[in-house]
């Protein structure tokens, strides 16, 4: 026996036998009765899915039965047979949604049949959407949750590089002191041997320092704590300052030093130290990789982004495919050979320091040729965050 799916309630024996022959072969169950409670009863009780009545009845109307089955199963479609005294009161149920559709009496089978199909899809597909609804609230508490989850495995991550980090500086400081007392002969002449030890060893605190640096500055940037000291400066001393910081560097390495830089450029509003950093960074990375040729810095003024300063150099270039793997942290491109003693972190500093001017960060680069690094700084920058 199938699932009892439509429900009829008639006082009229014919109605009803109907009822019974024209449902008898679907998938679905039908069960018909004269009885108001009885109906009730299998509504209770049955999966009914479609509630069909008349309605005029001894003992109880249509109007009020429909009611009653809707207190019961509201999502059920509620069907009541009308005749043409009754179309007043019907429609006012339709208007309270006691009702859901009415049939006029007489009514074809076939009208009828429909209109059952019609109305068991038409909950079944109610109730896919509701488990649908559900199951996607649910997966949204779920992402939600997990959401909550990584970010605070994220946060504690964070604390754990910051605090690393930081108590690595003190041991660090102090074999850094010691190395300067045995380099200063206070403890007896080294020997040459000696001497290559605590140089290499020295190459290698100092290395480690940088890390660490490095390290905290982006887990400052990136949980928010990077403190900028802005103030209004010139473009063109920032870059002259950049310059006298280098020469001796540029001298060294035999590197021709060219500046493009506009003349009156507006003062525009920066921490100077960080911006300093993002000079030093990229000139350091030119001189790396340029054998010979020329570094040429620059700033422009650019009336939507504020000042545009570069970085150029004739080096060995990046190429193209490597060029949006930059800025990403620990990121060194290019054959082993090139990997020259930095950490990968230099242009993922830059990135942010720059972000938190609120200006943007790219390079032109042609393999062979040179890179062009670029930055923007707007005149008036926004708080960082
Ligand atoms: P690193 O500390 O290793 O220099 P960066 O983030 O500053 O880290 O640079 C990442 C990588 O980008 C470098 O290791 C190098 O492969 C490449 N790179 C950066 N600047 C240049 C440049 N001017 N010319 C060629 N390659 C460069």
């Amino acid at each position: 026996m199938p699932e009892v799916n439509v429900l009829i309630l008639d006082d009229e024996q014919s109605i009803l036998d109907l009822c019974v022959r024209l449902f008898r072969n679907e998938t679905y169950g039908a069960a018909v009765t004269k009885d108001y409670r009885e109906a009730l009863h299998i509504i209770e009780t049955s999966d009914v899915k479609v509630v069909l009545s008349d309605n005029r009845m001894p003992g109880i109307s249509g109007v009020d039965f429909l009611r009653l089955a809707k207190e019961i199963k509201p999502e059920a479609v509620r069907i009541l047979f009308t005749g043409y005294a009754d179309v007043q009161v019907a429609e006012d149920a339709i208007n309270k949604g006691e009702v859901y559709r009415l049939l006029g009496k007489p009514f074809e089978l076939q009208e009828l049949r429909a209109l059952v199909h019609e109305s068991i899809e038409r909950v079944d597909l109610v109730r896919q959407n509701r488990s649908l609804l559900e199951s996607l609230q649910k997966r949204n508490a779920e992402l939600e949750e997990l959401s909550a989850k990584l970010k605070d495995m994220y946060e504690s991550q964070q604390q754990l590089t910051y605090t690393v980090s930081h108590e690595l500086r003190t041991p660090l400081a102090l074999i850094k002191s010691s190395l300067d007392i045995l380099d200063s002969d206070a403890l007896g002449r080294l020997s040459d041997d000696q001497k290559c030890f605590v140089g290499r060893t020295r190459t290698g605190v100092e290395r480690l320092g940088r890390l660490i640096n490095d390290i905290l500055d982006l887990a400052k940037f990136e949980s928010g704590r990077m403190d900028l000291d802005f103030a209004m400066i010139s473009p063109k001393e920032i870059v002259e300052d950049i310059i006298d910081m280098h020469t001796p560097l540029f001298r060294e390495r035999n590197l021709a030093v060219i500046r493009k830089v506009t003349p009156d450029l507006p003062l525009m509003r920066a921490d100077k130290d960080r911006l300093i950093q993002v000079f030093v960074n990229l000139l350091h990375n030119a001189m790396k990789f340029t054998l010979d040729g020329s570094v040429t810095i620059g700033a422009v003024l650019d009336n939507q982004e504020g000042i545009v300063f570069s970085v150029a150099d004739t080096g060995i270039g990046i190429k193209q495919e490597d060029q949006p793997k930059l800025f990403e942290k620990f990121r060194q491109v290019g054959s082993p050979a090139r990997k020259v003693g930095g950490t990968g972190l230099g242009l993922s500093i830059c990135r942010e320091i720059v972000r938190c001017h609120g200006g943007r960060i790219w390079l032109h680069s042609v393999p062979g040729e040179g890179s062009c690094f670029f930055f923007t700084i707007p005149l008036v920058s926004p708080p960082c965050g």
